[in-house]
């Protein structure tokens, strides 16, 4: 048996939970499929400071693509790593099932960055 709220499970024979006193039920019901735990995400591009990141972030935006900045800055120091190359602030990282999409986005960003807009 399974508490609805507390999700622990209780032997038989217990109706109610001793935590919350909420009425136990046989089987949780099925858990949301659409939670984010496990969308694959997929990187878009490395962005080099916080306008290129808000500029790429609102066009994804516009077309209904969810985004988000992984930051290449460490945790402690706030310094950016830079081992191999320079280095920009984060990678924007979409849903692997929206990189199609993302990258049509990703060439009119481009664009939109060459011609100084
Ligand atoms: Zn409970």
């Amino acid at each position: 048996m399974f508490c609805p709220d507390c999700l622990y499970e209780y032997g038989k024979g217990i109706k109610k939970c001793p935590d919350c006193g909420a009425q136990l039920v046989e089987k949780l019901p099925e858990q949301d499929d659409d939670s984010d735990i496990n969308i694959e995400t997929a990187e878009l591009a490395e962005v080099y400071d916080e306008l290129e990141e808000g500029l790429l972030r609102s066009m994804l935006m516009d077309r209904g693509i969810y985004s988000f900045t992984r930051s290449n800055l460490l945790p402690h120091t706030g310094a950016i790593m830079t081992v191999f190359r320079k280095r920009g602030i984060g990678t924007v990282i979409v849903n692997r099932e929206d990189l199609e999409k993302a990258g049509e986005v990703l060439k009119d960003f481009k664009e939109v960055k060459k011609s100084g807009k």
